[in-house]
């Protein structure tokens, strides 16, 4: 038995030749599992006895429930108890009306070990696939109209390339979600390989990329991975996909007490933001137990950023009370009683 969910609408259509049943009818299976969510082939309606008792001999359709659900004003945080036990978190912001956002995991821990964040901390397990990303995003889907998807929770998007593009795709696709492709961020802290594959896609998808710091000998230290490049070289990879795709990008930056905040280290931001056509998005450090780590106000980084006439937008935080704050991802206790649940 195979799963048809996180199957891309060519991959069922040959699933369909295959069983001799006509390209509409992939179609309306596609529908059926990412634009009405369903799991029981039973109550495709649209297609014949027959062909419903075909399906069901071959396939099935997969979807994840919450271990635990935290909510806090606008934010709903779910952890998921994959087949394998792991755990994963998913987050559902209700920013403001026709913003409902969904921040997404791509990975099981994160093998980056950004010294600030917690998921960071746990170590790396494993890539998401096709089918637990997009089943994250269709359990609140079933709850509410999600305008934007950004992946920025648990893991390294562009480590898990293949599936989280692939996720994307269906989630853009107008018989899915139909969630435009300037709705969907893909968040890396400058993964080369993955940003030289992502100027060559043809969707209009949203590049982030996450600084933690203008300085190399400070980013190697905040962020300890080994295939991390130098600043310069992920600069001249950005140039090289901005010159493909003509599409801005945004820095995100995680400001730091007495680590990245200082005047010089912002100028220097500065300088990087202009030498590429970007946004900066300045982000409040979210505290985490034991961390060493101080958050700092970003009034005064922000005034300088101005200064050189830069697009600066200070990122709200929402759901720190339940740690489903940026970097705050992974800190789920399954086994603890959850009245959400009940
Ligand atoms: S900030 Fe992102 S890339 Fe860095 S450890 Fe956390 S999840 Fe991984």
């Amino acid at each position: 038995m195979d799963d048809l969910q996180g199957k891309s609408l060519a991959e069922i259509e040959q699933f369909c030749k295959e069983l001799g049943l006509k390209p509409f009818k992939a179609k309306e299976l596609f529908r059926f599992i990412n634009q009405k969510f369903g799991t029981d082939l039973e109550q495709l309606s649209t297609i014949k006895q027959v062909e419903r008792e075909l399906l069901k001999s071959k396939f099935f359709i997969s979807a994840i429930t919450p271990a635990k659900i935290q909510q806090s004003q606008a934010v709903e945080k779910a952890a998921f108890q994959l087949a394998d036990g792991k755990i994963i978190e998913t987050v559902f912001m209700d920013n403001k009306e026709n913003l409902k956002t969904i921040c997404v995991s791509s990975q099981v821990g994160c093998p980056i070990g950004c010294q600030f964040c917690t998921t960071g901390q746990l170590g790396f397990t494993r890539n998401l696939t096709c089918t637990e990303i997009l089943s994250q995003v269709y359990y609140f889907a079933k709850k509410f109209r999600i305008s934007n998807i950004v992946f920025m929770g648990m893991g390294e998007p562009f480590l898990n390339y293949d599936n989280v593009l692939k996720a994307g795709k269906i989630l853009n696709h107008d018989l899915g979600l139909n969630i435009a492709s300037r709705k969907i961020v893909y968040s890396t802290v400058g993964i080369i390989a993955g940003l030289e594959k992502f100027s060559q896609e043809k969707e209009q998808f949203r590049l982030a990329w996450s600084l933690a710091s203008p300085f190399d000998s400070i980013r190697e230290k905040l962020v300890p991975f080994k295939g991390l490049k130098p600043i310069a070289e992920t600069i001249k990879t950005m140039k090289e996909y901005q010159a493909k795709t003509k599409r801005r990008i945004t820095i995100e930056y995680v400001l730091l007490k007495g680590i990245n905040d200082n005047q010089a280290d912002i100028e220097a931001l500065a300088h990087i933001a202009k030498s590429i056509d970007s946004y900066i998005n300045l982000i409040t450090y979210n505290p985490s137990p034991n961390s060493p780590f101080k958050a700092v106000n970003p009034n005064q980084a922000f005034q300088t950023l101005k200064k050189y006439r830069l697009v600066v937008t200070v990122r709200k935080s929402l759901g720190q009370e339940i740690s489903a704050a940026c970097g705050q991802l992974g800190t789920a206790d399954c086994n603890q009683e959850n009245s959400l649940l009940k």
